[in-house]
């Protein structure tokens, strides 16, 4: 409501104004707090519902000092600017914004080209909100794929898809959402992923394929995806099952290619199937954006493809959303173009770097042990060393909390939850100043951690929540 009074009279053109523009009675903004928990009967100024937000969001952490999350925290200003440009146009309407869609598709050639499909013209691909996703639509093809194969017996068959314990939550989701089976290769002894052999000894005429991580999130170690295509390759000998493999390269998909390209993971297997990755994770883009490739129009059941309407013709779209904001994948466009293979690669070298380095002077302090170095994902896992008894890794966590560091601590599952670990992932913009300061104020917390009488945490469970 204005301050002043309008005219006696209605106004002779209709109100057409969007109310947000309407500063409305701002003093009721300073004597009034607004329900939290039912909509406000009356709107507020703007600059009070801002500084309302504001005020209460500034206890969240700071997700720079987010040492759990492998989800892009930094990006440089000039995407920062594009993608606020691009935040109104919806990714679904192809034909009102044909130019966003183009860029999806060049991004999709772009990584056909990456993961070395062997016709990148022929690979199909598509954006998602994230890797999430992008599994979600891979385990669909793959257990479509499965049931045309075996109409004779589905339904009644049930059908299962085998993978390491440590894969992401994602893949436990998938299973439950879609009513599959999932046959789970435990760890042992020092063996924190999938072992191929154990894999492709669970596999049976119901597997709808075999998960391949790149790499884990519980240590940030690779999976051997060409191990895992050999054990299934020899039981296609066998016992004729021919078993297609997806691999969950989250992060290791954006690394690997720039860091490790002898490491043969991707389309050059022939029994690699299709490959999903976090355009927000090593991909370098807030979140949130996936994507999800199938090495040719075979691998992905046209039945589940959906059309939309471009340019006159139509489009095929494959997606669990309809409407999903263009922003993130044109951002994921702009960094391809400013970085290329080289930025890429040098952008991923340092953060490798930076972990090594950090990894090699925590096993300095000498209270640790390191499960991995940070050799392969840019990330390591660590515990507390054989003489430490006067604490663990839930109270290191709590500890480092305290100045600021998240870094999460979690229990280890089936084979060995005896073990319990801190995970440290280093991501573009945890720079070797950050780090350094990082491992200073980790070096101060120990005198005191040493002097405790005993290990302080009670509820390890409550400990284990953020670590995905
Ligand atoms: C992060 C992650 C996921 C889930 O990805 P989102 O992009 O967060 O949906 C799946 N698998 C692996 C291996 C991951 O690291």
């Amino acid at each position: 409501m204005p301050l002043h009074e309008g005219p006696e009279k209605p106004d002779e053109r209709p109100m057409s104004v969007n109310p947000f523009y309407g500063a409305a009675d701002p003093v009721g903004g300073m004597t009034e707090a607004p329900p939290k928990h039912r909509l406000p009967g009356a709107p507020m100024p703007p600059a009070t519902a801002h500084q309302l937000v504001r005020d209460e969001l500034m206890l969240d952490g700071n997700s720079r000092l987010n040492l759990a999350t492998f989800v892009t925290t930094w990006m440089e200003p000039q995407a920062g600017v594009l993608m606020s440009e691009c935040r109104d146009k919806n990714m679904i309407d192809k034909d009102e914004y044909p130019r966003t869609a183009e860029l999806e598709r060049r991004c999709v050639a772009m990584l056909a080209d990456l993961w070395h499909a062997p016709d990148p013209s022929a690979a199909v691909g598509c954006s998602t909100t994230g890797s999430s996703e992008a599994c979600m639509l891979a385990g669909m093809a793959l257990k479509r794929r499965w049931a045309r194969r075996n109409a004779d017996r589905y339904p009644g068959a049930r059908p299962n898809l085998v993978m390491g314990v440590n894969v992401q939550v994602c893949w436990e989701k998938f299973c439950n959402f879609w009513e599959v089976e999932a046959r789970q290769v435990p760890m042992e002894g020092d063996r924190f992923h999938l072992d191929p052999q154990a894999a492709a000894e669970l596999c049976d005429e119901n597997t709808i394929g075999v998960v391949g991580i790149l790499g884990s999130t519980f240590d940030g170690s690779y999976e051997p995806v060409a191990d895992l295509c050999a054990a299934l390759d020899a039981l296609q000998e066998r016992t004729g099952l021919d078993i297609p493999v997806h691999v969950d390269g989250a992060s290791g998909a954006m690394v690997a290619p720039f860091l490790d390209e002898d490491l043969v993971w991707d389309f050059r297997l022939p029994r690699v199937a299709s490959i999903n990755t976090s355009g927000h994770k090593y991909g370098l883009v807030y979140p949130g954006v996936g994507w999800a490739l199938w090495r040719d129009k075979e691998a992905l059941p046209e039945e589940l493809v959906f059309r939309v309407n471009y340019l006159g013709g139509d489009m095929p779209t494959f997606a669990l959303n309809f409407s999903r904001p263009g922003a993130q994948v044109v951002a994921q466009y702009y960094t391809f173009l400013r970085l290329g293979r080289e930025g890429y690669r040098a952008v991923q070298q340092s953060t490798r770097d930076v972990a090594r380095g950090v990894a090699e002077r925590v096993a300095a302090l000498d209270d640790f042990r390191l499960l991995t170095r940070g050799d392969e994902l840019p990330v390591f896992a660590f515990t507390t060393a054989e003489h430490v008894e006067a604490y663990d890794v839930f109270d290191v966590s709590r500890r480092l909390r305290e100045r600021g560091w998240l870094v999460p601590a979690y229990t280890f599952p089936p084979h060995r939850e005896d073990l319990s670990v801190l995970r440290v992932v280093c991501r573009n913009g945890f720079s070797e100043d950050l780090a350094d300061l990082f491992v200073e104020d980790l070096a101060q917390l120990l005198p005191e951690l040493r002097r405790q009488p005993h290990p302080f945490t009670r509820d390890k469970d409550a400990a284990t929540g953020f670590h995905h």
